[in-house]
């Protein structure tokens, strides 16, 4: 029985603590009274249940009662037992209440959030709104609104779904739809390309409304910052070739200097000599060269810091980029443009084209648009305070339908990255012969490779997966469960990977034998950047009450503490056992210690990448409106012919005025848009450059908006004083309207879209690791 008390607490959880996620509770009456309603709505015609569904819909004006919501959780679960043979568990129908209240919530994997998200999504349509359900890929929006189909359509609720495949048909069409399936990166791109229109009628999404997304803690948190970029086509540079080759034949400690961490790269006094000399005694260091000295840190950068199977793959001719939280190719990413033809160039492989960057917007500046933001996720409550700070959204945690009895043994630290390994191989082979079904996770695909070596030379055969495409990697995965079978993987964050025990054979009887000898364990290779990446390895364990177990194998050799906790101590005599396993109590603390590091770096990479991208999304927003209203009104050719009269005189003669309102909005159009090209180059190129004002004592930020607010300031008037200088002399006839070619005013005629995986020079970060690190050695020493 809940106490008033409870419910109060429950109520205002997140005012007392803006750290800690809250929970259902305030949403059990409701579930009750939905409870209470099943055997009246189970006796509806199928019919008659879509009426009522469609009845509170004219009850949604200013929002619904607790009484409607109460008959939407009753139609919901009846329409979902009909439709798609699963009865909504009472812990789905409080998280899809906590989201139709606007709120992020915690669901274990395999607790069922496809249908949540199908509930929540319906509701919020059934409220008058337009939803669009943001996936992490293709693959499974199709897969998502394809299953729930017939749930929405018994609601009255209509649903679509596109891909990076739809044309713009399919697209205008799915998101016609009340509710709409779309990775973040399609819904991105589509707004992107939107912004260029120079017809309303080309515009193709819908004012945002609501945002449902799955996934919530990778989409608003580790990807957050990832830029969507639109592009244009321009001829590449010849003379990035040259520096390349050159950088290529540079060693090591004679010619550059890689620091501790391996994230900075320095040329020494000879390897710039080097390069001066080989680009006909240039001084790399005077003030004109600056642009020439970037790119040889560009090329220096890819030559020596990105690593080939780890930071990426050459497949197919082209690189392709890992993301490193997902541990798989990140298909529509690439670096900035320079670092990628460097890294091209020095695998031999095709330069891919570069572009201009015509436009450009984050992940997070994306779904800060919507007016309602929900979403859910296996591993919310680790970042509360990301999800407060940048999007004011609080989490609920839900207790699992079935208590998991998953076994979570403490980390397995060892003195040597070698001893850890041969333990991982033994330890594999333990539970192999049990018939444990073994999951294995690796921080990446080189590590992946290297284990299944070592495991064949033991005589274990495995499945590794990494880098593959998201239906054959579901479908394997799905198979993870079987008896005796071990799957070696990276980082799976995504969903749509269900382990069942048993595989997919999908019989009771399996399934038992799988549990009988004690289900999937999870073991991991090494601690994740982030908890949060650590447990969705170990959720894979224990689904629904199954019996499972999970462990990590480490090391205090291991990256993640080189690089985050370089002052850990080496194992001493005596502190370990036979194998190198570390006995004493402080190795799982410096471990925690280093990931701790590494989570609070991220945090402060977040917050200092938002600063500056804020101030582009405020201009952006601004120039925007403007761009609007040139698109939907007169106000360009108002402007022209006030700037223009003679001109204008001169063609009212023989244009007519809906002919010239349409040449002066193009014009006006093409300005505004190239001006903006121009300032995203701009502040690429101060953003760039502030690093070494920054080492001259100011602060970056501060210089950064000296710099780029003046210049923003100009933009719209240069826009239309360029505008003027072709609305004089452009060649604007009624037959053929405003000739674009002969003005100039060519768009580029391909465009392209893709993410950036921002960032890559670590600088900023850097110090930040020092900075954080040394406040939290601080802390703990002072804790003890
Ligand atoms: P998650 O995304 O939370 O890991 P999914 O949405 O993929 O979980 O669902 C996991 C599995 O549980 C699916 O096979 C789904 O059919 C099943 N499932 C979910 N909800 C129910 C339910 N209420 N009754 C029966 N099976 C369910």
């Amino acid at each position: 029985m809940v106490t008033r008390w409870q419910r109060l607490r429950a109520g205002f959880g997140r005012m007392v603590d803006a750290t800690r996620p809250g929970t259902l509770a305030a949403y059990q009456g409701l579930v009750a009274k939905a409870g209470a309603e099943e055997a009246r709505i189970e006796k509806l015609t199928d019919e008659e249940l879509t009426a009522a569904a469609i009845a509170l819909r004219d009850r949604a004006e200013g929002g619904w009662s607790d009484r409607d919501r109460v008959e939407w959780c009753g139609l919901g679960r009846e329409a979902a037992r009909r439709t798609v043979d699963m009865r909504p568990f009472d812990v789905q129908l409080l998280g899809t209440l906590a989201m139709l209240s606007g709120s992020v919530v915690q669901m274990a994997t395999g607790e069922g959030k496809t249908l949540v998200g199908a509930l929540v999504a319906a509701g919020y349509a059934t409220q008058g709104h337009q939803v669009h359900v943001i996936s992490v890929n293709d693959y499974l929006a199709q897969r998502d609104a394809e299953w729930m189909g017939p749930l929405y359509e018994l609601l009255g609720v209509s649903v679509g779904w596109l891909s990076q495949h739809s044309t713009s048909e399919q697209r205008r069409a799915a998101y016609a739809a009340d509710v709409t399936y779309v990775s973040v990166s399609e819904v991105g791109f589509d707004v992107l390309r939107d912004r260029m229109a120079t017809d309303v009628a080309d515009v193709i999404v819908p004012e945002p409304d609501v945002a449902v997304v799955d996934e919530v803690d990778s989409v608003l948190v580790d990807e957050a910052t990832i830029p969507l970029v639109l592009a244009g086509a321009v001829a590449g540079d010849e003379s990035d070739r040259a520096i390349t080759k050159i950088v290529g034949s540079l060693r090591v400690e004679e010619h550059y200097e890689i620091d501790e961490e391996g994230r900075n790269v320095f040329l020494t006094e000879a390897g710039a000599d080097v390069i001066e000399q080989a680009l006909g005694g240039i001084d790399l260091y005077a003030a004109e060269a600056g642009s020439t000295l970037a790119q040889v840190n560009v090329s220096l950068h890819a030559h020596a810091l990105l690593r080939r199977d780890v930071d990426y793959l050459v497949k197919d001719g082209k690189v392709a980029l890992i993301n490193s939280s997902r541990g798989r190719v990140a298909s529509l990413q690439r670096w900035p443009d320079g670092l990628q033809a460097a890294v091209e160039l020095k695998e031999q492989v095709k330069v891919s084209e570069g572009g201009e960057v015509l436009d450009q917007m984050t992940v997070q500046s994306l779904l800060r648009r919507y007016k309602t933001l929900c979403g859910m996720s296996g591993t919310a409550a680790q970042v509360v305070e990301n999800l407060q700070e940048f999007y004011q959204l609080g989490v609920r945690t839900a207790d699992p339908n079935v208590p998991c009895i998953r076994e979570d043994e403490p980390d397995r630290v060892y003195a040597t990255v070698p001893q850890k390994d041969e333990a991982i191989v033994d330890y594999i082979f333990d539970r192999h012969e049990e018939g444990r079904p073994v999951l294995v996770g690796t921080l990446d695909v080189a590590e992946s490779e290297r284990l299944a070596k070592r495991l064949a030379r033991r005589g274990l055969s495995c499945v590794v997966l990494n880098a593959r495409n998201d239906a054959s990697e579901a479908a394997i995965v799905a198979e993870a469960g079987a008896y005796g079978a071990i799957t070696v993987s990276t980082q799976m964050a995504g969903r749509g990977t269900d382990i069942r025990l048993g595989g997919t054979e999908n019989s009771q009887e399996e399934h038992d034998r799988v549990a009988e000898v004690g289900g999937l364990v999870v073991i991991g290779t090494g601690r994740h950047s982030s908890s949060r990446l650590d447990d969705q390895l170990r959720g894979r364990a224990g689904r629904q009450g199954d019996p499972g177990s999970s462990v990590f194998f480490t090391s205090i050799e291991d990256e993640i503490v080189q690089h985050y906790a370089p002052e850990t101590e080496p194992a001493q005599d005596g502190e370990t056992d036979e194998y190198g396993q570390l006995t004493s109590k402080r190795a799982q603390a410096d471990l925690r210690h280093a990931q701790k590091v590494a989570e609070a770096v991220q945090l402060e990479i977040h917050r200092n990448t938002w600063r500056y991208n804020q101030l582009a999304e405020q201009q952006r927003t601004i120039l925007l409106r403007h761009r609007d209203k040139l698109l939907t009104s007169d106000a360009a050719l108002t402007e022209l012919k006030q700037r223009c009269p003679d001109r204008y005189a001169e063609l009212e003669k023989t244009v007519s005025e809906e002919t010239l309102i349409k040449a002066a909005r193009l014009i006006a159009l093409f300005h505004v848009d190239r001006c903006w090209v121009d300032h995203l180059a701009f502040l690429a190129d101060i953003r760039e450059t502030i690093h070494l004002q920054a080492l001259a004592r100011e602060d970056p930020l501060t210089e950064f908006h000296r710099l780029s607010i003046p210049a923003f300031k100009e933009l719209v008037s240069e826009a239309w004083e360029r505008s003027a200088k072709t609305f004089e002399a452009a060649n604007i006839t009624e037959a053929h309207g405003l000739d674009l070619a002969d003005a100039g005013l060519k768009r580029p005629n391909t465009t392209w879209t893709y993410l950036v995986q921002d960032n890559p020079f670590g600088n900023e970060d850097d110090r930040t690791i020092r900075h954080v690190a040394a406040l939290l050695r601080k802390r703990r020493n002072s804790k003890r």
